[in-house]
């Protein structure tokens, strides 16, 4: 079966009206993703430092919440900001270790500094090796160059995750088309783990990401890469951050 006949069974990167600027409810998003025959969500609103943001505390509070809704298993996580290329964070570690999934992303128009690769690619292989990161939010945002072969040697060095967003495909993010393709390309080169996710902001968003798998058909992505398509393969990554969380903590 060609992989844009498919949909994946959790969605890794999903906003709710908490984010500020999206439009449905957590109970929409599960329903919609319900419908879709899908199995899980991550739950990963921006962090504080984006125009009517989550405040920092969310991961936390996100504890109060059920772990599954209407049968789809709402994973805690978080879409963290970086800041700048000191490599800050709007979530602080003592919040961010609540998570049980976290992405890092560099947001166009809140970094200034983002026409200057190197300091981009640099901070970028910072976030990969922050253990309670797990993958990198839209890396081939053509506004924010980066050295797409550095970050995917370093993704699989340290065991980490990077991101196919289907907003790259679409208005939201313009222009994406030309680098979308070659960090395709090169994650394929390497065999890196990846997962393909909606970002999406509207619950009719959730799970629609065939836009871009079938930009990854054209360009002949291999399944097995990517870790969201099933459940029981997002767990066993899951399994992988745990031990990989408590050997830090050693
Ligand atoms: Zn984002
Ligand atoms: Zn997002």
């Amino acid at each position: 079966m060609s992989l844009c006949e498919l949909t994946p069974e959790v969605d890794t990167h999903t906003h709710t009206v908490i984010s500020g600027h999206a439009w449905s409810t957590l109970t929409e998003n599960c329903l919609a993703a319900k419908a879709r025959g899908m199995k899980g969500l991550c739950l990963t609103e921006h962090g504080p430092a984006i125009e009517g943001g989550a405040p920092e505390y969310i991961p936390h509070s996100q504890r109060m919440l059920p772990d599954e809704i209407d049968g789809i298993r709402v994973y805690r996580g978080i879409e963290a900001n970086v800041l700048d290329h000191q490599n800050h964070l709007d979530i602080p570690e003592h919040y961010l270790k609540f998570c049980e999934f976290a992405i890092a992303s560099i947001h166009t128009h809140m970094f200034p500094e983002r026409a200057d690769r190197d300091a981009n690619t640099a901070t970028y292989l910072a976030m990969l090796q922050n253990p309670y990161i797990d993958m990198l939010g839209h890396p081939d945002d053509p506004s924010v160059p980066c050295d797409f072969e550095a970050i995917v040697e370093e993704a699989g060095k340290c065991g980490k995750l990077l991101e196919f967003n289907n907003n790259s495909t679409t208005a939201h993010r313009p222009g994406s088309l030309p680098s979308l393709k070659e960090y395709i390309l090169c994650c394929r080169r390497h065999g890196q783990r990846v997962c393909v996710s909606s970002d999406a902001h509207f619950h009719t968003m959730i799970g629609n990401v065939k836009p871009i798998l079938t930009l990854m058909d054209e360009l002949d992505f291999p399944q097995e890469l990517i870790v969201n398509l099933t459940q029981e393969r997002f767990e066993a990554y899951l399994a992988e951050r745990k031990q990989r969380i408590s050997a830090c903590a050693e």
